[in-house]
């Protein structure tokens, strides 16, 4: 990880900048490029729009570490609000959550009940089709956990999918444990700073890996055993070769599924559609913005310019 990178990484965990940060106008401005706003509705309403373009969307209200029950008791109440604004509106949207947002950090069996009211919402906003819940994936310290509870939970319900990280040495084996569960798996290379002995280092190495673990996940046990795999990424390189590589394997183009976030690679996320993949595109929304944001510049440290850029007209 380049030393930029792991500046910015630090810098979203940091306390003070977390409060004061997101009070600045340019930080704000900056931010609103990945952000289509604060509000549920604003999320909303662009996910209707990308829908007319036949780009599916993950909708997720920022947040994470809630140290309250009671946070977390909010945090799937609006949650279950927003999965039945999906059904009312009828849109082609999933929803993606945090386990710490749910309340990891309190108390393991209360966060997997909230996870379960969640899935069992998600299923019954369209029971014909039913849709999956996503868990996202966050520092290494929680993989072992959200593995555990992912497990336990698909034993009961098979609309709920879960996202693994490329970077993490150990990934390749739980892909193994996941494809035996017929798991619904979004691959991203990571997004955290992990130290050299359980995380590749290099870019390349971690490239290399996601490329490997795209195949097993798209491979013919992925496929025997139902696996729905959603390839998240904006490396434009690594989706053409993982396209390429699939037709090599006759697989269907409307089966590949690809995942960004909004703001970034928008053309991209149009073209794969006109070319006849499944496009989904990551909402993201709520006032809890700031680690997110400066994780989304760590990214790609050059993103620092268009901050700066943004002092200047704020
Ligand atoms: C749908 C989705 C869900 C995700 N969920 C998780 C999760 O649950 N846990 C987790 O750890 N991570 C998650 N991530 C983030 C992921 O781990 C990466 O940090 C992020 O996607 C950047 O990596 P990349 O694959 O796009 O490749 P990179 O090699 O970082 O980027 C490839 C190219 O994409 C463009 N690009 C990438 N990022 C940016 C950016 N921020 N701004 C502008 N251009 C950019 C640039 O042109 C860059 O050269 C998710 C990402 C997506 C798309």
């Amino acid at each position: 990880m380049s030393l930029a990178r792991r500046i910015l990484v630090k810098a979203s965990e940091n306390h003070w900048l977390r409060e004061h940060g997101p009070h600045f106008r340019f930080v704000r401005l900056a931010a609103s490029r990945f952000l289509p706003g604060e509000k549920v509705e604003d999320a909303l309403a662009t996910a209707e729009s990308l829908a007319k373009s036949n780009i599916t969307t993950l909708l997720t209200e920022l947040g994470e570490n809630v140290t309250e029950r009671h946070e977390a008791e909010a945090v799937t109440a609006h949650y279950l609000d927003l999965l039945g604004r999906i059904r009312e509106a009828n849109l082609p949207a999933e929803v993606s959550v945090k386990l710490t947002q749910l309340g990891l950090d309190l108390d393991r069996e209360f966060c997997f009940a909230n996870l379960v009211k969640l899935i069992e919402r998600s299923a019954a906003v369209s029971p014909s089709t039913p849709k999956t819940l996503w868990i996202d994936m966050e520092q290494s310290v929680y993989v072992d956990r959200t593995l555990e509870l992912y497990a336990l939970a698909r034993r009961s319900h098979p609309n709920v999918g879960v996202c693994v990280q490329a970077y993490l040495h150990r990934t390749a084996k739980d892909i193994e444990s996941l494809i035996q569960m017929g798991a619904a798996v979004r691959l991203v290379k990571g997004a955290y700073s992990e130290p050299p002995e359980i995380a590749f280092a290099r870019k390349q190495d971690v490239d290399e890996n996601f490329f490997r673990l795209a195949q097993i996940l798209l491979g013919p046990e992925a496929r025997k055993m139902g696996v729905r795999a959603v390839m998240a990424t904006h490396d434009r390189a690594l989706i053409a070769r993982i396209a390429d590589w699939a037709a090599t394997q006759q697989i269907p183009k409307d089966q590949l599924e690809f995942a960004m976030l909004f703001g970034i690679q928008r053309a991209e996320q149009l073209r794969l559609v006109r070319d006849g993949y499944r496009s989904d595109v990551l909402i993201s929304y709520g006032s809890f913005w700031f680690p997110w944001f400066v994780r989304r510049l760590a990214e790609r440290p050059a993103n620092v310019w268009f901050l700066v850029r943004n002092i200047f007209s704020a």
